[in-house]
């Protein structure tokens, strides 16, 4: 990795680090601190509703009483003309004014309403010389909630007369809906049974149960709080109860918890919005310090490159820090290391030329060499030809002398016997010399053929049928009927298989046993020469394939050979495509052979 990501990453590990535990720290405290002043206003607006409320209803009770009062020491019609304006002058509270008697008789009705109301609570209870105060029931006259105060009229400390108000509880209701709870929040107020006497939405009341609402529960029991549940809807709200106990009612508000926390939510965003934008800026400085400490490292790279390539400039020193020293420094070296170089070229340069001369000398040398070879192959076959005349010449006057027709006693026949011997060997050498020649300067010429190995087998076998009955060495021969026949110059390759089983021959031992072999192997057939005679140490296999080459050449002188057969041998099998190869033991025998190719593969 390179040191500027490397050095990147540190700055943001270092930074980023301690920079999310302060962010989530005073994340974490923030909205703790915000969810309890959510909470605690949400208290305090409940228990001021609560209390305006509470004062609502003390102020109705006051008019009741106080008209009451009024009621006992006023005409009847200056009385009834009071409640007239009264009821006018507190519009939307008072639906009602009305006075019934002892019986329950209706007297007056600010809605000229008659009857008797003897059988009504409100009856009893003011009956009894008490305010009363009725449940919140749906008004028979205008179908909306609304309770019924009574308060006993007193003349002279007796009671005569009722005095009832039906009172409206929407006046109320407009106190209670200045809560404000939101767009998804709830407010209602409850009796202790757990009967909806409020809510937003008038077709509920009175008619809606929701006891199974936690702080329906908790107002029921008289408790007065807040906190977060799962209301009556199933949606999680922040819940505030406040229990009235002088109605005995319960009022409840209930915010939607994601909307009374909007503003932790608002925190949040806040908090993530400022992460970013820190995370960007160490970002940037972790890039720009960076950049500021590896650009001085880079040009050293840079310019360590262009001294590797020999293109070195000076490196401008930055700063003069550790890194400009080292610069510094970098740069007196990479001088030194340059004249070291030109020095060190122009030696070379020198060397090169010293180099080139010699080989070209040598190439001069070779081509002498090479000439030299040509002329003493040409020489050698001048001189084998030149040889092959004569030497035909004396064999046929020597086999002429020692025919019959010429007298006995005038000629020495053994004399003439080994005047043909010795012919016939010269003979073959110079025959060698003449094929190695050939072969070495590519001048053998070759007829490629289809040939049937059993056919060259046989020629070859016949040619050393004299000497191996002289010897008694048992020739076996294992040659399947089927081989394929195989493409080759016949003529040569019987020359390779005579010199195979003349050596054999040669380097067994009388009694010995030579085996001729072939057979059939993928592309190739495999020829084998081998016998069980004198053998050969593993360090001369490798040079017996050189012409002139002998193994122990002045005992073996006496077998004969000119140490050329294996040359020539190998030659024309390496013309074939193929290799000779040999197995030997020195003792055990040895085993000469090779692959010839198929006729017709490829
Ligand atoms: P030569 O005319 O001497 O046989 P070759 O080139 O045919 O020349 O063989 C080279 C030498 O390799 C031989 O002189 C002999 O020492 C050794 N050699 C060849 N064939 C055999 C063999 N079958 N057993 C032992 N030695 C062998």
């Amino acid at each position: 990795m390179k040191i500027r990501f490397e050095l990147i990453i540190f700055f943001l590990i270092i930074s980023v680090l301690p920079l999310s535990a302060v962010v989530y720290i005073s994340y974490d405290h923030s909205k703790v601190a915000i969810r309890d002043s959510v909470m605690t206003n949400l208290l305090v607006a409940t228990e001021n509703t609560g209390r305006a409320i509470g004062d609502w209803m003390a102020a109705r009770k006051d008019d009741i009483r106080i008209i009451s009062t009024i009621a006992g020491n006023t005409e009847k019609s200056k009385l009834q003309e009071y409640l007239y304006s009264f009821e006018n002058e507190h519009q939307g509270v008072y639906q009602e004014f009305f006075i019934f008697n002892s019986d329950g008789n209706i007297t007056f009705s600010t809605l000229n309403r008659t009857g008797n109301v003897g059988k009504e609570r409100y009856f009893m209870g003011a009956s009894q010389g008490k305010q009363y105060i009725s449940d919140v029931s749906l008004s028979g006259i205008t179908g909306l909630p609304e309770i019924i105060i009574t308060y006993p009229i007193k003349k002279n400390d007796t009671n005569t007369e009722i005095l009832g108000a039906r009172v409206s509880m929407e006046n109320l209701y407009t106190v209670i809906e200045s809560i404000d709870i939101g767009k998804l929040g709830e407010i209602f107020i409850v009796n202790n049974k757990g009967e909806l006497i409020f809510h937003q939405d008038r077709s509920k009341i009175l008619l809606e149960n929701i006891n199974n609402n936690f702080a329906v529960k908790e107002v029921t029991y008289e408790k007065s709080g807040v906190g977060e549940y799962v209301n009556y809807k199933g949606d999680e709200v922040l819940g505030s109860y406040y229990w009235l106990p002088l109605y005995r009612w319960g009022l409840i508000v209930e915010k939607n918890k994601d909307e009374a926390y909007t503003e932790v939510l608002s925190l949040e965003r806040l908090m993530v919005g400022i992460s970013f934008i820190a995370v960007f800026c160490v970002f940037l400085l972790a890039f720009l310090i960076s950049k500021r400490l590896t650009e001085p490292i880079k040009s050293l790279k840079d310019g360590a490159n262009g001294l590797v390539r020999g293109q070195f400039k000076t490196i401008s020193v930055s700063s003069s820090n550790e890194i400009g020293e080292l610069t510094e420094i970098f740069n007196q070296t990479a001088k030194e290391l340059l004249d070291i170089r030109k020095k060190l070229e122009t030696k070379i340069e020198i060397a090169n030329k010293d180099l080139e001369e010699k080989n070209r000398e040598l190439i001069n040398a070779n081509d002498e060499l090479k000439k030299l070879d040509s002329l003493k192959s040409d020489f050698i076959s001048l001189v084998s030809h030149e040889l092959k005349t004569p030497l035909s010449a004396i064999r046929t006057s020597a086999e002429f002398l020692e025919s019959e027709n010429i007298n006995p006693s005038l000629v020495d026949k053994e004399m003439l016997e080994n005047i043909i011997i010795s012919v016939d060997r010269l003979t073959r050498l110079v025959n060698d010399i003449l094929d190695l020649s050939k072969i070495e300067a590519g001048k053998m010429e070759y007829h490629f053929e289809q040939v049937n190995f059993h056919e060259i087998a046989k020629v070859a076998l016949e040619n050393i049928q004299p000497l191996a009955l002289k010897k008694n060495i048992k020739v076996s021969v294992d040659i399947p009927g089927n081989l394929s026949p195989i493409l080759g110059d016949r003529e040569k390759l019987i020359i390779v298989l005579n010199n195979l089983l003349s050596n054999a021959l040669k380097f067994t031992n009388n009694e010995g046993r030579i085996l001729l072999s072939a057979k059939d192997d993928q592309d190739n057939i495999m020829v084998r020469v081998e016998d069980n005679g004198i053998g050969m140490e593993k360090d001369k296999l490798v040079k017996i394939f050189d012409k002139f080459y002998q193994v122990d050449s002045t005992s073996r002188r006496k077998i004969g050979g000119s140490g050329l057969g294996l040359s020539i041998s190998s030659g024309i099998i390496k013309a074939h495509g193929s290799e000779i190869c040999v197995e030997s033991e020195p003792g055990a025998g040895s085993a000469f052979f090779f692959g010839l190719k198929k006729f017709g593969e490829r």
